[in-house]
């Protein structure tokens, strides 16, 4: 097994043991979630109190659930929130009735399409009780009367969100964001996670010339709610992902961000194509995960969405078949295998000066050309030939790699032979990330 099949498994195992919390946008599922990540990296913890303004918004009432259940006449349970915390519509206020069925189905959620599987909602911002069950349930209910019991509350708290920040060499930073907020589903929440401490994981361990910042936090109102307590930094962001949905069978997706042409934009489509997977780039759009909030005007950063099969278009999302087998260890660690990629490219994306600009350099004199003659060129020379031929002091190596069509790796690595034979030099970036020319 490669240590790339034991990374998926751990992470696999990781999102097997956070599936059975209740998580919302607030309260004590969240906190728990958080708490179990920070055995996995050290995650600041924030709570930021109920009615606080951020922007357009104010941080809601923080909810937790206890209990959940229908009883019939006879007493027995025919829902109970103890088999799934999808049976309860995410964020009810607490209720305890006896109803007739016609009112209680005024309260029920099921999907016909789809008789075995229950459905998941949420009412954040309506305040209202309701249960979520399998059609093949709700046909099975007699016509009687039903006891319901919601033992949650709604009440002055705070939203909780953790963030880690992994420091590098310069304070541009570069976003790693997930959503913490769904309950029990894999895909949609859990993947992203997974792959987002794995990845931290994995920087930590590396030289890092950018600062990272992995934020986990509720969809929406914890971005939102973080973009406002942090409107004057925001603009040290230079390069983001949402991570989401990346667990199941489906090809990637990669979302571009508002801009379409930011560096990380390009990083993804070169990461995407290189590695021999199946994917497909989506322009952006302002609805989807939390890109939307990143790359509002106002922020307009450089943030863009990785993805499997896109939220919405495969049957299990947002239902209790989006479960533990539809993800699997192997394409988490697909998934994760791109994330580093792409951080290998925003790290290795510099900026060169060609030292001997006037013709080709020689390059067999410094041991560089080792073709043996007429047998063709190797690809590591092709590389340095374009290394050196753009190495204007314009062009990037990402500008390079996607106009020769080579290797991201290997331009960088002939970028690196070049420097070390005297005949490249690296530009210097200034404080605000552009190259002083
Ligand atoms: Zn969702």
């Amino acid at each position: 097994m490669s240590a790339g099949d034991t990374a998926g498994e751990r992470m696999h195992a990781l999102a097997a043991e956070l599936y059975p919390i209740c998580r919302s946008i607030t309260g004590n599922g969240v906190r728990q979630t958080l708490a179990i990540l920070q055995r996995e990296m050290p995650l600041t913890i924030h709570e930021v109190p109920t009615g606080t303004p951020v922007f357009d918004w104010t941080v809601p009432k923080e909810w937790n659930i206890r209990d959940a259940w229908i009883k019939n006449s006879r007493g027995e349970k025919v829902v109970d929130f103890r088999c799934s915390n999808l049976h309860v519509l995410n964020y009810s206020a607490p209720v305890h009735a006896s109803l007739p069925l016609a009112e209680l189905k005024q309260h029920l959620f099921t999907l016909p399409d789809r008789p075995d599987w229950i459905p998941y909602r949420t009412s954040y911002y309506k305040e209202t009780w309701g249960f979520c069950l399998s059609h093949n349930q709700l046909l099975r209910l007699a016509d009687e009367c039903y006891e319901v019991w919601i033992d949650s509350s709604l009440a002055d708290g705070h939203l909780t969100y953790g963030e880690y920040f992994l420091p590098g060499e310069t304070t541009e930073e570069v976003l790693i964001s997930c959503h913490i907020c769904h309950p029990s589903l894999a895909n949609d929440n859990l993947s992203g996670i997974a792959v987002a401490v794995f990845l931290a994981k994995h920087l930590a361990g590396q030289k890092r010339r950018y600062s990272y910042r992995f934020l986990l936090a509720p969809g929406t109102i914890g971005a939102i709610t973080w973009l406002a307590l942090h409107q004057k930094d925001a603009h040290k962001i230079k390069h983001g992902l949402v991570l989401t949905g990346v667990g199941d069978a489906g090809a990637f997706t990669y979302k571009k961000s508002r801009r379409g042409n930011a560096e990380i934009d390009r990083v993804m489509a070169l990461v995407l194509k290189e590695s021999g997977a199946p994917y497909q780039l989506v322009d952006f759009s302002p609805y989807g995960y939390d890109e939307r909030q990143y790359c509002s005007p106002g922020f307009n950063l450089g943030v863009g969405c990785l993805m499997r099969s896109p939220w919405g278009q495969f049957p299990e999302y947002h239902t209790s078949a989006d479960n533990l087998d539809f993800i699997r260890p192997e394409q988490l660690s697909g998934s994760l295998r791109v994330c580093i990629a792409a951080a290998e490219a925003l790290e290795g994306n510099r900026v060169y000066r060609n030292l001997s600009p006037c013709c080709e350099p020689q390059l067999g004199k410094r041991g560089l050309y080792r073709a043996t003659g007429g047998a063709g060129i190797e690809s590591s020379i092709f590389a340095q030939l374009w290394v050196l031929n753009l190495s204007d002091g314009s062009h990037s190596l990402l500008d390079i790699a996607e106009r020769s069509g080579l290797p991201f790796a290997l331009i960088e690595e002939s970028a690196r032979l070049l420097c070390a034979s005297g005949l490249l030099e690296e530009l210097a970036a200034t404080p605000d990330g552009s190259v002083d020319k």
